[in-house]
């Protein structure tokens, strides 16, 4: 979570860390700052709040200075105020340090810092950073000297950058197990959390990897291995798509990047059939397979478990990517662990998988994000092809998860062709599902604006899409949501359905119709107002969200496209920013 960016070369700086930061708010916005270094003073302001009030509040654009850093914070350590707002520094404001990630040793370190006299002005783990460099640097050692003596001490994730007044001209950058990307446009250098954040400036790049340090002067750069060592490392092309993360004339990336979901299946289907069939035969050939996932990632999981057993006959397991280390002891060289991240850089996931690796079991990832750190992990990757997602809340991605699922689990029987083109056949009818709920969703995004509670149920392969329509509900309107399947809901949770509990059930005319829809009315005997998602018309319906017939295997992808832009209309209603939910970030690289 969060966004560094830093910027040396021949500009003004501050302006192109401010469009940075705008870049990067998706990544955490409890709080903004940016530290300058101009003519011998190292400027810092920071507060609390978005990145627009933060800039406005602070006039951050008037801030003078070519070597400059900024961040956006999603709070991991200290309450979310001005103290503890990025940049920080040492006792004599002379280092500033922007980081992304957890020290887990902080306590311990602050103690010892506090002990040999270091004053602390945060509660956050980063501040310890900026009192460890203080005591190496200075005495004619180089800022990045210090660097390379301090990372050692530090335990945990991260990606932080420094700068300093007794090395000034150079912003000095490490990493471990975070991300970290260079932007190189000689004589201009930019180093952030994410390339979106300089791609408008150069769409050259390198990468770090974990404990590389990169020094960026005006006209220079310089990356050293973790003794010191200068190491070489290749500039490369970023890719056109990645470059581009404009909302366009929609008022929010949410209500874009849904819109984009009728189109994701042909790019998501543009696949090498080679891959899919060696990595069918991996899953079919495994003792035991593995799919491990967070969030709406894991309910795409859940969806391609039912597939992996319905056409390729292979029974597998989901387990949450938080929770996956603590079955790690089966894991084996005869295990095919699958992990599904669109970031790549979820710290969960990538914990897990490094687990898996240590059991030399064989590992595929399923990533949207070019150049990830999990990619870097994994025997293949696999990628998702959307486009950047931007808004908090997964939508896109998720639909391109599912057609990746659809693929696998049909080159299975080898018939990834067959597959690919019945993926392709369904963006009309996404479309059309757009198209014409949009008006009968506004109104009942008002009509149920004040409800307390949801719940969403389905059968067998929709399962998860109830499960996905209710975190995507909780995530931006902050109404309390539960996913289950229907046949469940008789079990615990239909004491408590009220007079005008809304209930939503995908219920698609396929086999499962007749028992889901005898579940809805038994909930709707007890005051629900039902909400169907199906092909087939029912007076137990008291709204009715028109999905068409499709094959029962592509029903996920069908119906689960009102249900996010239901949560988002609900969000709208009752007022907020379905890009920027309270509380949450979109790459959560901590644990
Ligand atoms: N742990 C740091 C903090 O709480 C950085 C969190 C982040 O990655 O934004 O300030």
């Amino acid at each position: 979570m969060c966004g560094i960016i830093g910027y040396c070369g021949s500009k003004p700086g501050v302006p192109i860390v401010i469009e940075a930061l705008q870049c990067l708010e998706y990544r955490g916005y409890d709080s903004a700052g940016i530290a300058s270094l101009c003519d011998g003073r190292l400027l810092i302001k920071k507060d609390a709040g978005k990145v627009g009030e933060v800039i406005e509040k602070h006039d951050l654009i008037s801030l003078p200075g070519s070597i400059v850093m900024g961040h956006t914070r999603w709070a991991t350590h200290g309450a979310v105020t001005q103290l503890n707002a990025h940049p920080h520094s040492d006792c004599r404001n002379r280092i500033a340090v922007v980081h992304n990630g957890i020290i887990e040793n902080s306590a311990q370190l602050r103690e010892e810092l506090a002990g040999a006299g270091h004053v602390f002005r945060s509660e956050t783990d980063t501040e310890v950073i900026a009192h460890l460099l203080e005591d190496e640097a200075g005495n004619g050692r180089s800022l990045e000297q210090a660097v390379l003596s301090i990372a050692p001490r530090l335990e945990g994730s991260y990606a932080f950058l420094a700068a300093s007044l007794d090395d000034p001209g150079k912003i000095v950058g490490t990493r471990r197990d975070n991300p970290l990307i260079v932007g190189v446009d000689a004589p201009d250098y930019y180093i952030s959390s994410d390339a979106l954040a300089f791609s408008r400036y150069t769409n050259r790049v390198m990468n770090l990897e974990d404990n590389d340090v990169v020094v960026l002067a005006a006209g220079a750069i310089e990356f050293l291995d973790k003794q010191g060592n200068r190491l070489s490392r290749q500039v490369r092309q970023l890719d056109q798509v990645w470059s581009e993360s404009s909302k366009g004339n929609y008022q929010h990336f949410m209500l874009k990047e849904i819109m984009e979901e009728a189109q994701v299946f042909d790019q998501a289907a543009d696949q090498d059939g080679r891959l899919f069939t060696e990595i069918a035969l991996d899953i079919l050939r495994a003792r035991q397979v593995i799919i491990t996932a967070c969030g709406t990632s894991r309910y795409a999981a859940l969806v391609g478990r039912y597939l992996f057993s319905k056409v390729g006959k292979k029974f597998c397991d989901v387990v949450m990517a938080s929770e996956f280390g603590y079955f790690a002891d089966s894991v084996d060289k005869n295990t095919v662990v699958v992990t599904v991240s669109q970031s790549g850089e979820t710290a969960d996931v990538v914990d897990g998988v490094k687990a898996a690796r240590a059991a030399d079991a064989r590992v595929i990832s399923i990533i949207n994000r070019p150049n990830s750190i999990l990619a870097d992990l994994s025997h293949h990757v696999i990628h998702l092809n959307c486009g950047p997602e931007v808004a908090v809340p997964a939508t896109k991605s998720f639909l391109s998860q599912l057609a990746i699922f659809y693929l696998l689990s049909f080159s299975m029987v080898n018939d990834f062709d067959g597959a690919t083109a019945r993926l392709s056949a369904l963006n009309t009818a996404i479309a059309g599902v757009l198209d014409s709920n949009k008006s009968e969703l506004i109104t009942l995004s008002h009509e149920l604006k004040d409800r307390n509670d949801f719940y969403y149920i389905a059968r067998g392969i929709n399962f998860a899409i109830a499960s996905e329509g209710a975190l995507k509900l909780k995530e931006v309107s902050y109404i309390h949501a539960e996913g289950m399947p229907a046949g469940e809901l008789k079990h615990g949770t239909l004491a408590l359905v009220e007079q005008g509990t809304p209930v939503v059930v995908i219920c698609p005319a396929d086999y499962t119709f007749a028992e889901t829809l005898s579940n809805a009315i038994e909930a709707k005997s007890r005051g629900a107002f039902i909400i169907g998602v199906s092909d087939r018309e029912s007076n137990v319906y008291d709204s009715w969200i028109s999905i068409p017939e499709v094959d029962e295997l592509l029903y996920p992808m069908i119906a689960v496209v009102p249900l996010h832009l239901l949560a988002y209309y609900l969000a709208i209603s009752r007022g907020y920013d379905p890009d920027r939910p309270r509380n949450l970030a979109k790459s959560v690289t901590v644990k």
